[in-house]
């Protein structure tokens, strides 16, 4: 046994965690199944990584038990990681909405993750792809076989297999008795119905500023419609939330009351249509196509208060039921994962299986949009880094 500690999968989580074991002076080995380690790393945040976000509060994750992840998330703090970030010598910006992005490149980050892990002396293996997990720990490898008598499973989600993604974190719980909340997709694209395909069919490209709700959350960002339904930050964010068969309630103008002010134009006797009113607002495709799906427009000044009522609520609150989302291969994260109540919230180790320990994306605790999954893979990385 050469090793203390053995981290399978070498993403943002499994790295972090071992960088922080390896300067306590524990002999780790992470194994990565892909021929480079931070595959999903590289792609994040557009090529420029959205590493963190200032604001992160708890109230930005989901999870069965929400209260699960704020330990963690107190001990490690996105002023934590900046400081690393700083001392690495990597310059960064502010996006929006405290969200803070590589003024350079994604590679950035994955350097230096791999330089701490190098100055901890973590050997980090790659083409190793990890087949099965044993008591003890045992861990069966396409060539070959390690050991440890601490693991740390760091596996991610199932998002996007074709960089890697597997399941074997789940299965992993599973052979150990531990319960999994059923994964997910979630920040992804919702997907038309076929009769709503064919209301808003062409107007792929169109954007707006809305805000999205769903199952009680709301989220006031861009929509932007595509091929195949609605997408962009305020759709991705409710996504999370939205339940099969469940509706979402748009608000196309958030920042107009538009009863309001179709009375006043009214009172005025504006002789303007109904459909340019709402043009003024909205991006001209989307308003023509509003009144060709919604019913016709009327001259301002003859629209009866019913009408008026009518256009401002489908407008302000327009139902959307999608027919499902763009799956786990457009996903950003995967929600759901292990179950947070067989983990302690200090360490991440399973309660009933001492020396096995769950971080990142595998469990069920998933980010907002905006930095929020980097910075749960940081602290769950922390915490586990400081218990093995
Ligand atoms: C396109 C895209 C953009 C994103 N952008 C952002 C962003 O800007 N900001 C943000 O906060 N979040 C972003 N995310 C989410 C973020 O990347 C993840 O939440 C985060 O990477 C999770 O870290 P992790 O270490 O838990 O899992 P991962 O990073 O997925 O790492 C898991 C690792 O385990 C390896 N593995 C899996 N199975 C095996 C096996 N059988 N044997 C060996 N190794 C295995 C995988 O190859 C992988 O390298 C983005 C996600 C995507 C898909």
């Amino acid at each position: 046994m050469t090793h203390d500690v053995l981290v399978l999968g070498g993403g943002a989580a499994g790295l972090f965690a071992a960088a922080v074991a390896g300067r306590r002076g524990r002999r780790v080995a992470v194994l990565e199944r892909n021929g480079i380690p931070g595959r999903k790393i590289l792609i994040s945040g557009g090529g420029r990584c959205n590493f963190t976000n200032l604001y992160c509060r708890p109230e930005h994750f989901l999870s069965d038990n929400p209260h699960f992840a704020r330990s963690a998330l107190a001990r490690y703090t996105p002023a934590d990681f900046i400081r690393l970030v700083e001392r690495h010598g990597i310059r960064y910006h502010e996006k929006t909405l405290g969200q803070l992005f590589c003024d350079g490149s994604a590679q950035e980050v994955l350097d230096l993750l791999l330089n701490e892990c190098a100055e901890s002396s973590v050997d980090v293996v790659t083409g190793c792809d990890v087949r099965r997990v044993e008591s003890g720990f045992l861990v069966r490898t396409a060539d070959g076989t390690f050991e440890a008598p601490k693991l740390i499973v760091a596996t991610g989600g199932l998002s996007i297999s074709k960089i890697g993604a597997t399941d074997l974190g789940y299965r992993i719980a599973n052979e150990f008795g531990l319960r999994i909340v059923p994964p997910r997709p979630a920040l992804v694209p919702l997907l038309f119905d076929q009769a709503d395909r064919a209301r808003w069919d062409g107007l792929s490209g169109v954007a707006a500023t809305v805000t999205a709700r769903a199952d009680g959350a709301a989220f006031r960002e861009r929509l932007l419609f595509t091929h195949r339904g609605l997408s962009g930050p305020a759709i991705l964010q409710a996504s999370s939330y939205w339940q099969p068969g469940g509706a979402l309630d748009v608000d196309l103008l958030p920042d107009v009351d538009i009863e309001r002010e179709l009375l006043d134009r009214r009172e005025r006797g504006d002789r303007q249509t109904t459909r340019s009113v709402v043009a003024e607002h909205l991006p001209r495709r989307l308003a023509d196509r509003w009144f060709d799906v919604m019913g016709p427009a009327s001259v301002v000044a003859m629209t009866g208060n019913d009408d008026v009522r009518a256009l401002a609520d489908g407008l302000h609150h327009w139902r959307i039921t999608p027919s499902g989302t763009e799956g786990f291969e457009k996903a950003e994260v995967t929600a759901g994962g292990v179950d947070t109540r067989e983990l302690s919230s200090q360490t991440m180790e399973a309660r009933a299986v001492p020396g096995l320990y769950f971080i990142g994306e595998v469990v069920d605790v998933t980010g907002h949009l905006g930095g929020f999954n980097f910075q749960w893979a940081w602290a769950s990385g922390n915490a586990v880094g400081h218990a093995v």
